[in-house]
């Protein structure tokens, strides 16, 4: 795995100005932009540190400073900002280069006006009223995707909306550096998880190809007896496990077993340095048992899963772990599974075969045993927990042809009305927004598929800003859906990818 973690990576904060005002006032501006970048930087609502670039004032360093910023793999993107004006046509050439997330800060140094005291100095450095718009316009001539925030620099808002971009910048980075390992196809005959891993590689940057069952299979050959002793522990002391599977019991054997697969699995996908993967239930080679235990607590360390092959999903579920890190809630793949269809408050309730990332829950998972009834392998080893309850969003990715599509739900992940006591799998249970019908009927236009990374962490808009970046089709289903102005916009979006792509 490359890295599960934020660790080094920043945003870079470039400032805008020009040499009219003499020396004096450009180090006035270094000034002030060091105080802005070290503020948002610090912000609780930021989730990595944001680094002053030098004061732009001329073209050939504006090129310069956007080359290095793509060239520097810990750089997430650039905040731009003219604090006084600087005149775009210097921008022309460095914003052509940029390849990475720009993000356009409307703001100023000082919040008010000094009424009393202002004076041709005072405007004189502090121009952002204009200077920013002469920055947007050659944005727009050049017809740059990108994100602009206005607000005042200390304001909680500004910093929210800073956080939500870095955070879709987050989530960028992770599918450009993301490699994903398939062992086995997508399912037989099943249509939604094809699609064209070349265009997934030219628009995300993920890497996804295919490793031979066998091979995983030699590598959960080689784990140490003592090894699956170390894990059987770790399981025993953190899940409540039930008797059939404790010391003693007599589904004891298939527990070691489903550590030994969780080993081999994760030896396999760190040496590889993969952060997603899939498997397939119709090709399982010589594994006892479809990996269970041992997906779930591999995504609850960060991986990003799709079952029956879904490597689409998977990505997704991957990117949005990066991006939700260090968030409140959590991330998972999830399929939306059986209606309860009350009209006074119809549900989904949300599972997988066994699939379902124990981050879920705050509570202890139960670790159980049960039969699969597809596959023909030995009973799966499986957490089995409820979903906390939260707001969040489904959101799926499929391929329709000549693009892809991202389809997104804002949903509410509710408590099941009654204990789903004999329910053998961790599920979630939610009411999608605006309601059931509604927001089935949109999905189903706009083709969404069935499995879905489901996450508390997230908002739409960090979605709607990511695919901004990453440059992909976004529907999104909330409280304003209605299948007519969904219609509307699909056919809309149809004509204008076509002619813009
Ligand atoms: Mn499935």
């Amino acid at each position: 795995m490359t890295s599960h973690s934020l660790g080094s990576l920043k945003i870079w904060f470039v400032t805008g100005s020009q040499h009219l005002y003499g020396p004096e006032a450009v180090g006035q501006v270094a000034e002030h932009a060091a105080r802005i970048a070290a503020e948002l930087g610090a912000s609780l609502a930021v989730p990595v540190d944001i680094e002053v670039r030098p004061v732009q004032t001329e073209a050939d360093s504006i090129r310069r400073v956007m080359l290095d910023a793509n060239g520097d793999d810990t750089c997430l993107g650039v905040i731009a900002w003219m604090h006084t004006f600087s005149p775009a046509k210097m921008w022309i050439a460095g914003l052509n280069a940029l390849q990475k997330p720009l993000l356009h800060l409307h703001t100023q140094f000082h919040r008010d006006l000094p009424w009393a005291t202002i004076d041709m100095d005072f405007m004189n450095l502090n121009q952002s009223a204009h200077g920013d718009r002469e920055f947007g316009y050659l944005e727009t001539r050049l017809g740059l995707r990108r994100s602009t925030v206005v607000g005042h620099w200390q304001d909680p808002e500004t910093h929210r909306r800073v956080g939500v971009w870095a955070r879709a910048a987050i989530g960028r980075h992770t599918g450009a550096h993301l490699k994903l390992a398939r062992f086995g196809d997508n399912m037989r005959d099943v249509a939604v998880t094809e699609g064209d891993k070349v265009e997934a590689q030219i628009r995300w940057g993920v890497s996804v190809n295919t490793y031979p069952v066998n091979e995983l299979v030699d590598a959960v050959g080689e784990v140490t007896d003592a090894d699956v002793d170390v894990l059987v522990g770790e399981y025993d002391d953190t899940y409540g496990m039930v008797p059939e599977l404790r010391a003693g019991g007599e589904k004891r054997g298939s527990l070691r077993e489903a550590a030994r697969i969780e080993l081999g699995l994760r030896g396999f996908l760190e040496a590889g340095g993969f952060d997603a993967f899939t498997d397939s239930f119709e090709d399982l080679g010589t594994l006892a048992q479809l990996p269970g235990i041992a997906v779930q607590r591999l995504m609850a360390d960060g991986f990003g899963f799709g079952g029956e092959g879904d490597w689409k999903t998977a990505c997704l579920v991957r990117v949005f772990k990066a991006m939700g890190e260090g968030l409140p809630g959590a991330t998972s793949f999830m399929e939306d599974y059986t209606y309860h269809l009350d009209p006074f408050g119809p549900l989904i309730l949300g599972a997988h075969m066994l699939e379902v990332c124990p981050s879920l829950s705050g509570a202890v998972p139960r670790c159980e045993i049960h039969p699969l009834s597809i596959g023909g392998k030995a009973d799966p080893v499986r957490l089995v927990f409820t979903a906390d309850p939260g707001p969040g969003l489904v959101a799926g990715l499929i391929d329709i042809g000549d693009r892809m599509r991202l389809v997104a739900n804002v949903i509410d992940v509710v408590e099941p009305l009654e204990p789903l006591e004999v329910l053998p799998v961790a599920h979630a249970t939610w009411a999608p927004a605006p309601n059931l019908a509604t927001a089935a009927e949109c999905w189903l236009l706009a083709g969404g598929p069935h499995h879905t990374a489901l996450t508390t962490a997230l908002t739409v808009e960090h979605v709607e800003i990511l695919a901004e970046m990453v440059g992909v089709e976004l529907v999104t289903i909330d409280a304003e859906s209605s299948p007519r102005r969904l219609k509307q916009e699909l056919l809309w979006n149809r004509a204008a990818w076509t002619l813009l792509g």
